[in-house]
């Protein structure tokens, strides 16, 4: 079978998701679909044109019948963050659309890795694996690999240091209640704590800018897509070639730090089938209580739609 993905969104983060698959050529064929037909046919043009650059993919108008020999359904259909209302708000309008998605997904192809980017991402994560439980490993979301990556780039600034070299993760909500995992941040093998103290007014400052980043963006671009897509790329690739990477993504879990039945981001091993290896990274106190607060806070908007 070939490395083929199937795009459902061809808004900002979809089109700007397959022009990043492009780039890394990573994939034989893009299959795109919107229920926006026109606005699909010209991003698929502006992106066939790109093709010549970068290497060889084939990239289409897609129909669900393209997701029955695809590897991967990366799902960023439906509405986005309004300037200054909370991811949480568009839980109504989306999990109507991802439901009628994720039904046409699995008829066409039962064994398919879906990748949520629609927000919100934990909730909608959940609530597609509630439907279809039997795809529990295989249906995950983007989570805080976008959260993590804004902490890691103002860690490196801050820091003096390569971004690639900062491994810090913010865990929980891919949204308000996330959690920055300061206690195991570390610049190669040395906990940031033990490379240099940093005061808890810039800690806050750090991880206030990572967190409402999406506000700032929207606020003055409408959107956010080149990170997104530069991380659901390196989720992608991960699967696509059992790459084994250690990615912050939103999964279910089922026991975590006492956390169960709830879909949420914490670092995991990231290969061919999904999900291979869950890690309980050690965290402090702290952190945990703020881990649980967060898993509360999704599963009641989560429990609040089937009420
Ligand atoms: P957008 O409005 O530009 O694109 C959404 C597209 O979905 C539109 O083209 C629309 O026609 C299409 N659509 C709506 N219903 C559909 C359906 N039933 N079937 C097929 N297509 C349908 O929005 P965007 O900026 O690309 O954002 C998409 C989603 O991604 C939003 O929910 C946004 O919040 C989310 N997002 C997530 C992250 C993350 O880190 N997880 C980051 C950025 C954006």
């Amino acid at each position: 079978m070939k490395n083929k993905i199937t795009i459902i969104g061809a808004g900002f983060v979809g089109s700007t998701t397959a022009y990043s698959l492009i780039a890394a050529n990573i994939t034989e064929e893009i299959a795109i679909i919107d229920i926006n037909k026109k606005l699909a046919i010209s991003q698929v043009m502006d992106l066939q044109h790109s093709v010549p650059f970068w290497g060889y993919t084939k990239v289409k108008v897609g129909s669900y019948k393209d997701v029955s020999d695809s590897k991967i359904v990366i799902i960023c259909c439906g509405a986005n963050q309004k300037p200054g209302k909370s991811r949480l708000d568009l839980v109504k309008k989306n999990s109507a659309i991802i439901e009628d998605v994720a039904v046409q997904v699995f008829k066409n192809n039962p064994n398919v890795i879906v990748l949520m980017v629609t927000n919100p991402v934990d909730v909608l994560t959940y609530l597609t694996i509630k439907k279809f439980p039997k795809n529990k490993k295989r249906i995950i979301g983007t989570g805080t690999i976008l959260d993590s990556a804004r902490f890691r780039f103002l860690l490196g600034q801050y820091l003096n240091v390569n971004p690639q070299s900062v491994h810090a993760y913010i865990v929980g909500e891919h949204g308000d209640s996330e959690v920055p995992l300061w206690s195991t941040a570390s610049i190669g093998n040395t906990l940031v704590r033990k490379f240099k103290q940093i005061s808890p007014e810039i800690k806050k400052d750090i991880f206030q800018k990572a967190k409402n980043a999406a506000y700032a963006i929207i606020e003055g671009k409408q959107a956010t897509y080149y990170a997104i897509a530069a991380g659901t790329t390196q989720i992608v690739e991960s699967i696509l070639f059992d790459k084994k990477r250690v990615l912050p993504i939103s999964y279910y879990l089922e026991g975590e730090y006492g956390i169960k039945d709830v879909c949420l981001s914490l670092p995991v091993v990231l290969g061919r089938d999904g999900v291979i290896e869950r890690l309980e990274i050690d965290i402090d106190a702290e952190e945990k209580r703020l881990l649980k607060e967060s898993a509360r806070k999704i599963k009641k908007v989560a429990n609040s739609l089937s009420e």
